[in-house]
């Protein structure tokens, strides 16, 4: 499922479900994922149940369509909070002190409303699902999901240095017991960039490293990271800021 599709194979001109018309039902659109031939058609136009989205069932097999029934739209989130410090700090924080913020946030609206205002973007997923589902220009409370996330749809972007805060998505690599570190690749146009997690906790490093040694898929990562001579690196401090795209 996406929001949005290509008009055009060669992925120049896009268009939002939401935008298309009657005569749009039925027509061949291209898979937004930049590395998949899939072919996408609208689904439930004029369903006033489910809002407008693209399906489809040819997609390669790691495309980050493929098997993702997930209709993330930013319009179903209260983003008023979002920042990328904000989602840091809330992943950050002892799940005790979670409960308190979020009981205190509560308006008077009516059940429904207060659903959708209450759905925040406080994990590292709910990020990530946005960004494949909207063009990288697409902004979350001011922010570009450019700006936010490195993964296919920018790998003309970060092509040699990633700085700050932003989410990763990288594959496992390999391990080091005796710093606990933990290695990935990123992909970008250029070529594979070098990332590098270390931990100061030994037992999430032992937990996290168990959990992607040998794994394939996509990981996500969300840190705030720097650039020493060979790898883009950073301290994981929550087992939060890691995990896996089909978790
Ligand atoms: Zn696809």
């Amino acid at each position: 499922m996406s929001n949005y599709a290509y008009l055009d194979k060669q992925k120049h001109k896009l268009i939002y479900a939401k935008n298309c018309i009657a005569k749009d039902v039925g027509k061949d659109f291209y898979c937004p994922d930049p590395n998949c031939d899939g072919t996408v058609r609208l689904c439930a136009f004029n369903s006033n149940k489910v809002n407008v989205y693209f399906k489809g069932y040819n997609h390669s097999e790691d495309c980050s369509f493929y098997k993702n029934n997930i209709n993330c739209r930013i319009d179903d989130y209260n983003t008023k909070d979002f920042s990328p410090s904000y989602l840091l700090n809330y992943i950050k924080k002892p799940i005790n002190n979670k409960n308190k913020t979020t009981s205190t946030n509560k308006t008077q609206s009516n059940e429904i409303n207060e659903k959708k205002t209450n759905k925040y973007i406080h994990s590292i997923k709910s990020l990530y699902y946005l960004a494949i589902n909207y063009p990288i220009e697409e902004e979350i409370n001011g922010y570009k999901i450019s700006d936010l996330v490195c993964f296919n749809k920018t790998s003309h972007i970060y092509i040699k240095y990633i700085k700050g805060l932003k989410l990763i998505v990288c594959k496992f690599h390999r391990y080091d017991n005796q710093n606990k570190c933990l290695y990935f690749n990123y992909q970008s146009k250029l070529g594979q960039i070098k990332i590098k997690a270390c931990f100061n906790d030994e037992k999430m490093y032992t937990n996290i490293r168990n959990k992607f040694y040998g794994y394939e898929g996509d990981v996500l990562i969300f840190s705030d990271w720097s650039n020493d001579n060979n790898y883009i690196c950073t301290t994981i401090t929550t087992s939060k800021q890691i995990t896996a795209t089909k978790d």
